[in-house]
């Protein structure tokens, strides 16, 4: 995918070159495999801060796969992944002529997954414990946030995502998309550089889709890097500056949010055609 700057980011990058111009997320060439199920065959991308990269692709494509790479939950079987300017994982032949995996040990892998937040398909938040708990809990025991602290930046997520009335409700008295707003909050309250979304709506009733949208999209406003699985092409329209058509383990087609009016890969044109 293009490391091209545009000419504004260019001109941002010439007093502070690094921050500007390190990409979020870089995947070079990514591989793969379970056993002889061959998932992902050379996957390119890139994510630059800032911004909000949308993946697209039919069902079995290899996108969670792909999220799951990034957030270290599988190591990959072939090329490397940059997050935040460290390598997470690279696969390389060393001087003996052997394949070598490069990851990173127990330490380093946990400082590198504080940076992400991640976000599934189906709320996953403890059913015995609050709304509040549930936000408060990786601040404290992975974090060490006082407890104090960390409540009152968990109250401030809730907030944020439009729950801060729900603090002591218990999941089970949620509806689907507050859950998954609450799973936001929660995501969000580790304070990650980069947001993985991975279908957050796709177990939802129709009428609770739009909410969780919203706060994802105001989350876009104000800044936050994020690389969305999802099928919500009215979504990706307007909020994706990049759009990733993934199919059969590779990037069929990719470019800005305009690529969906005017696909180009049969691939992709026929993907549209059955959910637009
Ligand atoms: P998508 O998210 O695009 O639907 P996935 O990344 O979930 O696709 O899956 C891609 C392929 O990899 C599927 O054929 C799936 O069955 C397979 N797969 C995913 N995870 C595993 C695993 N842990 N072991 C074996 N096969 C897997
Ligand atoms: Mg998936």
């Amino acid at each position: 995918l293009p490391a091209a700057m545009s000419p504004s980011e260019k001109q941002k990058s010439v007093g502070n070159p690094v921050s500007n111009t390190v990409p979020a997320v870089k995947a070079t060439q990514v591989h793969k495999a379970f056993g002889d199920l061959h998932v992902l065959k050379g996957i390119d991308m890139e994510v630059m801060p800032g911004t909000v990269t949308v993946i697209l692709g039919p069902s079995g494509s290899g996108k969670s796969t792909f999220l799951r790479l990034i957030n270290q939950l599988e190591t990959l079987t072939g090329g490397s992944i940059e997050v935040d300017g460290e390598l997470i994982g690279y696969k390389h032949v060393n001087r003996a002529g052997e394949d070598v995996l490069q990851t990173l040990n127990d330490k380093e892998m946990a400082r590198q997954r504080e940076k992400l937040g991640m976000v599934f398909q189906r709320f996953n938040l403890f059913p015995h414990r609050t709304v509040l708990q549930n936000v408060m809990e990786a601040p404290v025991h992975v974090a060490k946030v006082p407890k104090k602290q960390a409540r009152e930046e968990a109250l401030k997520e809730l907030e944020r995502v439009g729950m801060g009335d729900r603090a002591n409700y218990y999941p089970m008295q949620l509806s689907g998309g507050q859950q998954q707003r609450v799973a936001i909050a929660r995501a969000l309250a580790m304070k990650p550089k980069i947001m993985l979304f991975d279908e957050p709506t796709s177990a939802l009733d129709p009428e609770l889709v739009g909410e969780v949208l919203a706060v994802m999209r105001s989350l876009a406003d104000a800044g936050m890097t994020m690389i969305v699985v999802t099928h919500e092409i009215g979504f990706a329209r307007e909020v994706a500056d990049q759009i990733v058509f993934m199919d059969g383990g590779v990037v069929v087609e990719h470019g800005g949010a305009e690529i969906i009016e005017h696909p180009q890969e049969p691939r992709f044109q026929d993907f549209l055609s059955h959910v637009l």
